[in-house]
């Protein structure tokens, strides 16, 4: 049981973590706090929090549990704003796409990561974002990758885990440098393609007319280019080298597939289709 919670950044996020922990009575009490009063307020509106502050220092006071939910360019400036308030015993978790960005802007910021700092990840989302986006099932048998550190509390661990698992969630562990290269691979360049893929098409000169005639396939490949801006522009300035990494091993790849066209390759084009069916068929279901 949560004594107090207090999330930095009521959105998606946030805002999903604190309507599961609510329903499933498993926090007393939620505190918001973030840079609009009028986001908070809708917060409060919907049932999601209990109260909030515009004040960070405020926000943190008594809290046993604070969440860092913001923007990844957000998390250093709002470790900066408590460094002095966070309660001793308080544990501090965030939710960040990119784990060592976290762990160094939180390092930054209180000179050395507290030792009930534990960073975590849900392999959760939409395309949605803000407070009226967010929904209790969110992360129900999802996984959240917790990417403790050598100095990382075990009881601080055994309370993130705890509240991801009554939120639902699978819970993984692994380190900050390898979740970071997962995901530039399964997360960051999925969503890169789709916003690049997109913008090149809006781009075009007949635009219309691509957008008018495109079907499932193309709304099914580019679902996420619908998703925040902010939070992916912060993405990959957050996890540039993994990112450059994977794309370079994809551009190669995608050269491979151009070759293939540009000399009718039809049995190169046909293994590769086949192994990528047989890889996704295998996965996706
Ligand atoms: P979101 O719905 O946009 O929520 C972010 C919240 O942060 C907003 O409520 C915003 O409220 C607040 N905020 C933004 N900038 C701030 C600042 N400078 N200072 C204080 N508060 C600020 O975003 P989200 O999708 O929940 O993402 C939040 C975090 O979760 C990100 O770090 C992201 O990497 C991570 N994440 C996202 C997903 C996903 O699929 N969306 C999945 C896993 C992890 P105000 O406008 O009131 O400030």
């Amino acid at each position: 049981m949560i004594r107090r919670l207090c999330i930095f950044g009521v959105g998606l996020i946030g805002g999903s973590l604190a309507l599961a922990l609510r329903r499933g009575g498993h926090c007393r009490e939620v505190v918001g706090c973030s840079r609009s009063e009028q986001h908070l307020a809708r917060a409060v509106e919907r049932g999601v929090i209990d109260s909030y502050s515009l004040d960070a220092v405020e926000a943190v006071r008594d809290a046993d549990m604070v969440l860092l939910a913001v923007p990844l360019g957000a998390m250093g400036p709002v470790c900066t704003s408590i460094r002095d308030a966070l309660p001793v015993d308080a544990v501090l978790t965030d939710v960040g796409s990119a784990k060592a960005s976290v762990v160094h802007a939180v390092s930054a910021a209180f000179g050395v990561a507290p030792s009930g700092f534990v960073p975590g990840h849900p392999i959760a989302g939409t395309e949605q974002s803000g407070v009226d986006a967010a929904f209790p099932e969110l992360f129900q048998d999802r996984r959240v990758i917790l990417t403790p550190l050598e100095t990382t509390r075990k009881d601080a661990l055994d309370k993130v885990r705890a509240m991801w698992q009554a939120a639902g969630a699978v819970v993984e562990e692994m380190s900050v440098t390898h979740h970071d290269e997962v995901l530039a691979a399964t997360s960051h360049l999925p969503h890169l393609l789709a916003f690049g893929l997109v913008d090149s098409l809006a781009r075009m000169g007949e635009s219309e007319e691509i957008f008018r005639y495109a079907a499932g396939g193309f709304r099914d490949f580019t679902r996420i280019a619908s998703s925040d801006p902010v939070m992916w522009r912060d993405i990959c300035l957050a996890n540039s080298e993994a990112i450059l990494e994977v794309m370079k091993h994809y551009r190669e790849d995608l050269d491979g597939i151009t070759e293939a066209v540009k000399h009718g390759d039809g049995d190169l084009l046909l293994e590769i289709f086949r192994r990528a069916k047989a890889a996704r068929d295998r996965f996706c279901h």
